[in-house]
């Protein structure tokens, strides 16, 4: 924001229609008078496929510190996502996972919850709740080509549609909200703001995946996933079945270099018998496949430190994917924004001072700190993984959370401190904590499941399915 008085009206431009702009315009809306988010594609009026998204063909969840600050910001959207379908599924007691050290335990008392609903649901309800106000409006098939300003203020971007001519669009507040394809490190040096830091540590994961017809009902049915163990040899192959809207499974499955899952529909489900227990396998034999084979190899985690230049311009803030982009296994990215835009958010509320936009960046990397550190401590571990090796501090603290793993998987306590983590509600640090560290060291309480632990209800189910099919064999 500018460090001059605010001009009226003052108006913020987001470049980029997806989630983060979404989020970033309903962050920034109460704060100016006017916010025009700039997308280089269409918008669909429902909850439909766009290409500015090719990633939503993938599984995508919300993780609870991002179901809370998406709620912050655009309040009612759970009730919304849930009535159009989506599934709320308590953690740890709606999921059946097979992690490196042993299945996880569906403890009675859920302490936290996700929300799984295709992407392209999430988006329309995110974006449905941010254009009903009228202050906010978009520009389609427009895309940001270049900042306006110079290295000390940021004053709008430059614009070219798909069919007119270039032109200026001036502005007190720019959010660059582009994705992957962001260009902000080129336009800042056009500034002359030069010696960006970034990291990429990328695991060579890829992704295929596939929408099928559920064979069981969907509400209150669990997330079903199987891990991959950096200490088993052989390529690194996973999967998950997340039971979305429509009564649909959304199924991702995973391999890295050596071991790539296939685009070809015929070889998707034996891929699935590849991963370290055959339960995906199993279940799919159920299901009907409702649509071709999607495979994407965007999975790198690739991070710019804006937060670390001396120099940042007032009235620039970058958030989500244009920032940081984390391995997908995680399911990070979208509640890594959401609570970028909480911070930025905070920091408008208070009197306009200078340096508030690279205070909303400094923000917006310690939020990027806590997923980094979790995504990277964890890829670092696979051989595959190119841009950093393990040392020993690594080597140390990976065996230490591979113990809190195994100990997680027959202890509340120390599964609801790794929960606490993944779900992004406490940084990496609160897993070193005196009484996880105890819990660490006693190790599981109970003994280890042999298999996938199913409620009677979902066994009979599943018998059921078995029944049918030997019947029809
Ligand atoms: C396989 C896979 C699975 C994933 N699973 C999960 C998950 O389970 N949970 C989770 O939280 N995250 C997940 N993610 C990450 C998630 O998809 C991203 O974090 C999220 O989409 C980031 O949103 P964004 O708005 O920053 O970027 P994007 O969603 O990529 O959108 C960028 C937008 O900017 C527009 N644009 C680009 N350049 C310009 C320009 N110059 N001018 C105007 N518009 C422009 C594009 O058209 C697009 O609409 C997954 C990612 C992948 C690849």
């Amino acid at each position: 924001m500018s460090t001059a008085p605010r001009r009226s009206p003052a108006r913020a431009v987001v470049i980029g229609g997806s989630i983060a702009g979404m989020l970033a315009a309903a962050a920034v809306r109460d704060h100016v008078d006017s916010v025009e988010i700039l997308e280089a594609h269409e918008l669909p009026e429902g909850p439909e496929p766009r290409t500015g998204v090719p990633q939503a063909v993938h599984i995508h969840f919300l993780q609870t510190g991002g179901i809370e600050a998406i709620e912050s910001l655009l309040p009612g959207s759970v009730d919304l996502l849930l009535a159009a379908g989506a599934h709320r599924i308590p953690v740890t007691s709606n999921m059946v996972i097979c992690s490196p050290e042993g299945w996880y335990r569906r403890w009675q008392r859920a302490t936290h919850s996700l929300i799984t609903a295709s992407r392209d649901l999430t988006d329309y309800i995110v974006r449905g709740q941010v254009l009903k106000d009228p202050r906010v409006t978009v520009r389609t098939h427009t895309r940001a080509i270049e900042l306006l300003g110079d290295r000390r203020t940021v004053t709008g971007v430059r614009i070219r549609t798909d069919h007119g001519p270039e032109a200026e669009l001036r502005a007190d507040l720019v959010i660059d909200a582009s994705g992957r394809a962001t260009r902000t490190p080129q336009w800042l040096a056009r500034l002359g703001i030069t010696g960006l830091a970034q990291d990429q540590i990328d695991s060579g994961l890829a992704y295929a995946s596939r929408f099928y017809l559920a064979p069981v009902p969907t509400r209150g049915w669990p997330v079903i996933g199987v891990q991959a163990s950096p200490s088993l040899p052989g390529p690194a192959n996973a999967g998950g079945i997340l039971p979305i809207e429509g009564d649909r499974w959304h199924v991702s499955l995973m391999g890295a270099p050596g071991g790539h899952p296939p685009r070809d529909a015929d070889a998707f489900e034996p891929f699935a018998r590849t991963l370290r227990h055959p339960l995906l396998a199993d279940l799919l034999t159920h299901a009907k496949p409702l649509t071709d084979v999607h495979v994407t190899h965007s999975t790198a985690n690739r991070r710019y430190y804006y937060e670390r230049l001396t120099h940042w311009p007032d009235g620039l803030v970058a958030l989500g994917d244009s920032v940081a982009t984390f391995n997908p296994t995680y399911a990070q990215g979208i509640s890594v924004a959401a609570q970028g835009a909480i911070d930025l958010r905070e920091l408008l509320s208070r009197p306009c001072a200078p340096g508030l936009t690279h205070r909303a960046q400094r923000a917006v990397g310690r939020r990027i700190d806590n997923a980094w550190a979790l995504a990277t401590g964890q890829d670092i571990h696979f051989p595959t993984t190119k841009g950093k090796s393990p040392n020993l501090a690594d080597r140390l603290l990976h065996r230490y959370v591979s113990r809190l793993s195994r100990t997680a998987t027959g202890s509340f306590h120390a599964a609801t401190a790794l929960t606490n983590v993944l779900a992004l509600q406490a940084p990496p640090t609160t897993l070193i904590s005196p009484s996880t560290l105890v819990a660490a060291l006693l190790g599981p309480l109970r003994p280890p499941l042999k298999g996938p632990q199913f409620a009677p209800a979902e066994r009979n189910l599943l018998n059921g399915l078995d029944k049918v099919a030997e019947a029809s064999a």
